[in-house]
């Protein structure tokens, strides 16, 4: 292939995982490659990043999963040790309230497992009975409760553009190049892809490419003629305001899979459809206020008998990328084309994942191994062994 310009790492999509994975990379001393990042659109109004419930927790059902948010935590508690330029640390606002997840009766197992994992790994988690969480939350309707887990530390929310543009800003100072364009194609010969290129017509010879396309992660994985079970798709939220103040109130996830935070003074809410609902792949954004009336509000109403007076505010719809076969993250070289990497399929928990992916995939372009936490079970390969890993705490 002839090509004038060369990168030994192109990005392809330049939010939370694509930044990531270039200021991890761009920091660390034993590599001194050319970075550049392509982003079809850099106001990022689309992308799953600034559309997000911007949450983090560490009460997930697989102990990889705990870790990655782990180090999430660390990164957002510390943002001085990891996104400084000249001294200035962005602020994004973090909210320390912790998720509580409820259960009735039929979920009451599930709870109690994935408590005894979060302990063991020395999760701040609590369960709750019944008249605790009464107590605790006097706000809560829980006469059909079983129990609930609340997180007691190092979960909560924050501002994820804030959080997108630290990262952006850090990169850009470390010298990753930004580059405004849409990849449409990707040149391969043999096992290596050796060429990006892009809508202008221009083309960037690679030694590395990494896939940090979001939802659009599949088209990307296309052009190498690689199948990636990632789709896109929509996931709406919902901006209520009501008569009551909660208090200091955690996140909390209904046993219907109806979610609630607060949101400054008001609250946001919304919901994944459930196992057999329909879930059709799409990129539009187009908002669906009839779900908020029937599905939404009747849950909230219910768990919260206050918010059955509650004043809809605004609705926005952003993508999940969903890894439809396990609903985890795919994360590394495809076991064949061995310098293209996945960040994809993070189904409703990629923005809190992005800094231990971010890290992971750097530590394996400088190095060839995973130096910190080992992202190999999370390999594109689990999809042909039939290793999957599946998340039984997908929000
Ligand atoms: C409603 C909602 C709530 C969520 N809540 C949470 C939460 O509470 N906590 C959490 O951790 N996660 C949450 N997520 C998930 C999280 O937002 C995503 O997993 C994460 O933002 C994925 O980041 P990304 O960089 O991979 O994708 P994106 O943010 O979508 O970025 C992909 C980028 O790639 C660019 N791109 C795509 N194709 C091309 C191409 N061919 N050429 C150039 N550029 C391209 C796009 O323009 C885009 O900017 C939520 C998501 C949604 C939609």
């Amino acid at each position: 292939m002839n090509s004038e310009e060369r990168a030994d790492v192109v990005i392809v999509g330049g939010a939370i995982i694509g930044s990531a994975v270039a200021t991890f990379l761009a920091d660390r001393p034993d590599f001194d490659g050319r970075i550049v990042v392509v982003e079809r659109d850099p106001t990022f109004r689309t992308s799953s990043t600034t559309l997000s419930a911007a949450s983090i927790r560490l009460q997930f059902s697989t102990p990889l999963n705990i870790e990655i948010s782990r180090f999430g935590v660390e990164v957002i508690k510390h943002l001085e040790r990891f996104l400084a330029v000249d001294g200035s640390v962005p602020d994004v606002d973090f909210v320390e309230n912790g998720y509580l997840f409820l259960a009735t009766d039929a979920g009451r197992t599930t709870l109690e497992r994935n408590h005894a994992l979060q302990r063991g790994l020395d999760v701040e988690v609590a369960l709750l009975d019944r008249a605790e969480l009464r107590a605790r939350f006097p706000w809560l309707h829980t006469d059909d409760l079983a129990g609930g887990s609340l997180g007691l530390a190092d979960e909560g929310w924050f501002d994820a553009y804030a959080l997108l543009q630290g990262f952006r800003r850090r990169a850009r100072s470390l010298g990753v190049e930004e580059r405004i364009g849409e990849v449409v194609g990707l040149d391969r010969d043999g096992d290596r892809l050796v060429g990006v290129r892009l809508a202008d017509g221009g083309v960037i010879g690679v030694e590395w490419v990494v896939n940090a396309a979001g939802p659009r992660a599949a088209e990307v994985a296309a052009m190498a003629g690689v199948e990636l079970p990632v789709r896109p798709r929509k996931r709406h939220v919902y901006h209520v305001e009501a008569p009551v103040s909660l208090g200091a109130a955690p996140l909390t996830i209904d046993p219907t899979g109806v979610y609630l935070r607060p949101e400054g003074a008001a609250y946001i809410a919304g919901f994944s459809p459930r196992d057999g609902d329909p879930d059709p792949d799409t990129l539009d954004l187009d908002t669906d206020r009839a779900a908020f009336e029937s599905i939404v509000w009747p849950a909230l109403a219910h768990r919260v008998p206050a918010f059955d007076h509650l004043r809809l505010l605004d609705t926005w719809a952003g993508h999940y990328e969903v890894n439809t076969l396990d609903a985890n993250a795919i994360i590394g070289p495809h076991p064949v084309i061995g310098n293209l990497l996945f960040a994809n399929g993070f189904s409703g928990h990629g923005l809190q994942q992005a800094p231990a992916v971010g890290r992971g995939l750097a530590e394996w372009i400088a190095t060839g191994r995973y130096e910190t936490i080992d992202l190999r079970p999370l390999g594109f390969d689990r999809i042909a062994r039939g290793k999957l890993i599946r998340e039984l705490n997908v929000v």
